[in-house]
This record gives C-alpha cells, sequence and structure tokens, in this order.
C-alpha cells in the first residue's frame, strides 16, 4: 500500500544524521513510485516531489530528530496542501432552503450520499427534504423513500412520469411552503458522461439555482473518478467533491489528485453502506492517515519543543534493547507531563485503542500521582528488575505509596503491555532511528 511503501521510504532515511542531496533524491524517486502507483495522477506527482524535493535538501540536522522526520514532516505538509489544506464547510445560504445539487455517474453513491447528507444535516438540527429526482433507473425512487423513512427525512417525489426539472422546481416550492432549511435532490445518473445527462444536469441546475453542487465519485476508481471530477467541473461548476466508498481498497489516488486536477476540493467522504452521518473531509487527517501516523506528526512537533533531546535518545535506545525499566518510567512520566493533559496525549498515537489495556490506561493528572507513588514505593532493584514484584512485594508498594494491591497490580500490568507497545512502535518507526520513541 501506498503507507507501507512511504514508511519504507522514510525508514531508510531514519538513523542518518545528515541527509546528502543523493539520498534526498533517492527518497523522491521512490515517493514519486509510491505516489505513481497509488494511482495519482502523474502530473500532480511530479509537482508534488518537486515542491518537497526542494524544501528537504539541506535541511538542518536537529539535535533529537533525524533529518528523515524532517522530510516526513515536509511531505505532510505538502500532503496537506495538496488536498486542499483545511476542511470546508457545507454551504448554507442566506435565504434559506440551502439547496443541494447531487451529480455523478450511475452506482457512484448518490442516493446513499444523499441520505447520509440528510443525516448530518438532521445532526445538526436542520430540517432536509430529499427530492427523488432520477426517475430512470428501476426502483430508484423506491430506493430514496426506504432511506428517508428510515433516517425520517421527507422525500419529495412526484413519481417518474414527471421530468425530473420539473420534479426538482416542485419540490423546492414544496420545501419553502414547509419550512425546510435544507434541500437535497438525488439525481440520475448514466454508466459514463452524455449530452442527455449533462443537458438535464444543467436545467435542474437552472430551476433550483444551488448553493452546493456536490459531485460524487468512487474513491475505488482512482484516477477515473479524478477525470470525471474534471469533466463535470467544467461543465457544471462544482462547489464540492464526495469521494464515496473510502471504506474499500482505494489506492489513494482519487483523494491525492482531485484538487489539484480540478481545482475543486473535496468536502465529504463516505465509509460504507450502511446509513450514517457524512464525514467532513479533513486534508489533515487524511494526509496523517496516509503517512500511517495517526497524529504522531503533531505529537512530534509539541515533543520536539518539550522533551530533553539526550534524554531521549537514551530512553529509546533502552526500549530497543528491552531495557526499559520503571526508572525510565518514571522519567519519562516527568518528560510526558511537560507536553500537556495526558488522555490527550494518548490520543494522539496511533494505534491507541487497538492495544489491549490502553484504555484503561487513560489517565487523568490525579491518577498519575498515584502512579507516581507507587512507583516511588519500589526499591530500586524493583524499579529495574521489574520481574521481582512478587505477591509480598506488591502488598508493601501498596502499603507504602497509600493505595492498594489491585491499583500496583494494574499499573505493572499496563507497564508490560506498555513494553510490549514500544516493541510495536519500534518496528513500526524503523531501526535504528532517533527521538522518535523517546517519548
Ligand atoms: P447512485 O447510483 O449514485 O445513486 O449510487 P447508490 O447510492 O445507489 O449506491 C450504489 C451502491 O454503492 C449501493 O450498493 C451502495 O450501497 C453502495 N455504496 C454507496 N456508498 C458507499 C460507500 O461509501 N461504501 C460502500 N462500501 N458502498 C457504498
Ligand atoms: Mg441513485
Amino acid at each position: 500500500s501506498l503507507t507501507n511503501r512511504l514508511q519504507n521510504v522514510f525508514g531508510k532515511l531514519r538513523g542518518k544524521g545528515k541527509l546528502s542531496e543523493d539520498d534526498v533524491n533517492e527518497a523522491m524517486r521512490e515517493v514519486r513510485l509510491a505516489l505513481l502507483e497509488a494511482d495519482v495522477n502523474f502530473k500532480v506527482v511530479k509537482d508534488f516531489v518537486a515542491k518537497v524535493k526542494e524544501q528537504a535538501v539541506g535541511v538542518e540536522v536537529q539535535k533529537s530528530f533525524t533529518p528523515g522526520m524532517v522530510v516526513v514532516d515536509i511531505v505532510h505538509k505538502e500532503l496537506i496542501e495538496l488536498m486542499g489544506g483545511s476542511a470546508t464547510k457545507i454551504a448554507k445560504a442566506s435565504k434559506p432552503p440551502t439547496v443541494i445539487l447531487m451529480a455523478g455517474l450511475q452506482g457512484a453513491g448518490k442516493t446513499t450520499t444523499t441520505a447520509k447528507l440528510a443525516m448530518m444535516l438532521m445532526k445538526g438540527n436542520h430540517k432536509p427534504l430529499l427530492i427523488a429526482g432520477d426517475i430512470y433507473r428501476p426502483a430508484a425512487i423506491k430506493q430514496l423513500q426506504v432511506l428517508g423513512e428510515q433516517i425520517k427525512a421527507p422525500v419529495f417525489t412526484l413519481g417518474n412520469d414527471v421530468s425530473p426539472v420539473e420534479i426538482a422546481r416542485q419540490g423546492l416550492q414544496f420545501a419553502k411552503a414547509n419550512s425546510h432549511d435544507y434541500v437535497i435532490v438525488d439525481t440520475a445518473g448514466r454508466l459514463q458522461i452524455d449530452e442527455a445527462l449533462m443537458e438535464e444536469l444543467k436545467q435542474i441546475h437552472e430551476v433550483v439555482q444551488p448553493d452546493e453542487v456536490l459531485l460524487v465519485v468512487d474513491a475505488m476508481t482512482g484516477q477515473e473518478a479524478v477525470n470525471v471530477a474534471k469533466s463535470f467541473h467544467e461543465q457544471l461548476e462544482l462547489t464540492g467533491v464526495v469521494l464515496t466508498k473510502m471504506d474499500g481498497d482505494t489506492r489513494g489516488g482519487a483523494a491525492l489528485s482531485v484538487k489539484a486536477v480540478t481545482g475543486c476540493p473535496i468536502k465529504f467522504v463516505s465509509m460504507g453502506e450502511k446509513i450514517e452521518p457524512l464525514e467532513s473531509f479533513h486534508p489533515e487527517r487524511m494526509a496523517s492517515r496516509i503517512l500511517g501516523m495517526g497524529d504522531m506528526l503533531s505529537l512530534i512537533e509539541k515533543a520536539q519543543s518539550s522533551i530533553d533531546a539526550d534524554k531521549a535518545a537514551e530512553m529509546e535506545r533502552k526500549m530497543r534493547n528491552a531495557e526499559f525499566t520503571f526508572e525510565d518510567f518514571l522519567e519519562q512520566m516527568e518528560q510526558v507531563r511537560k507536553l500537556g493533559p495526558l488522555d490527550q496525549l494518548l490520543d494522539m498515537l496511533p494505534g491507541m485503542n487497538k492495544v489491549k489495556g490502553m484504555k484503561d490506561m487513560k489517565v487523568d493528572d490525579k491518577q498519575i500521582n498515584r502512579v507516581e507513588a507507587i512507583v516511588r514505593s519500589m526499591t530500586t532493584d524493583e524499579k529495574r528488575n521489574p520481574d521481582l514484584l512478587n505477591y509480598s512485594r506488591r502488598r508493601r508498594i501498596a502499603a507504602g505509596s497509600g493505595t492498594n494491591i489491585a491499583e500496583v497490580n494494574r499499573l505493572i500490568k499496563q507497564f508490560e503491555e506498555m513494553r510490549k507497545m514500544m516493541k510495536q512502535f519500534s518496528g513500526m518507526m524503523g531501526k535504528g532511528g532517533k527521538g522518535m520513541k523517546g517519548l
């Protein structure tokens, strides 16, 4: 996958104290291939790589973080830029109702997305009306009606003997008369873009004067989705793209190319056939997802400013060699505390919720004091060699720290989990790195 490939590239850069121009060139060659293989538009790839390269050459060696990490950071920022920078909101007409026109090829997910969008709006206390504008596909109206019932949103239809343009016109009137503040017009799609389809959409557009024209495209179709977006945008002036089937095995090409190729931002992503509120598209989160790093990058930024580099490097060495002890744990806790509220930090770590037992470790700062008390009640030997902690020692520690045996047991168990997790991280972040795992 793209994520794996990029991680490989950055893995190679890690551990280098200094990056030569050759290193950067080699890495960029691989980034380029990875993006092309992920079906990203070739021109987009070319521009992207050029931008990253320009910034990456001559990256300063920082004390605690390898230049490799800095390159990751550059790539991350450029990925965000590529996808449009920040998330955008759905339009809101100054005079309701706000009209949203859905467009797209057959099977892209228009009708499903219409229902998801309505659900999202209803969650925000809006009162959407869905207009059944697909009179061609058998059972298309029924499909929307079933979805409407399911989410408790009214569906306007005139059956399939009236033209979609007329349905849209009357639907809009109905919405105004019944104080709906949003109108979503579901339309028909064809298997391919054709004149008749465009003509009909243009006429509906003319009649309802939409505030949003959302093109629904199937992310699984990669560059094809981008080409579709391009032609629709040329003819219909889209305001946003919805990428559907992001739950599937997409290679990322569509998400990364749409904005750059069409100039039109991705506004929403749809994941799954189940009707749930539509999700806004966050370039930042997507970029992190592509790099497989959760919000690791914001953590790096925070850490860069507050963690003692030499200590972090030493810590990291210990973790790699499984020498990590309760003494280190204590020291780390102090370092981490400097970073801010603990549960917020834990949330930023990738895969955190996947690690068994980590949920309980979501400690608040009061609990942290108890944890500290427990560790401080251990003898130096015990801190250095947690295997010594048998029942009677645990009982002594509980008494000494003013806690109880259950708490002590839990901490020791969590400590073991943490060690396991560190091993996982070491794997993920590549061998021989510096800094990162010092967290
Ligand atoms: P339309 O022809 O554009 O209206 O497409 P539909 O909304 O009828 O969807 C076509 C098929 O794709 C249906 O089987 C949907 O359940 C499915 N579908 C739509 N959106 C998604 C999605 O985000 N993920 C997955 N896995 N399937 C989707
Ligand atoms: Mg449909």
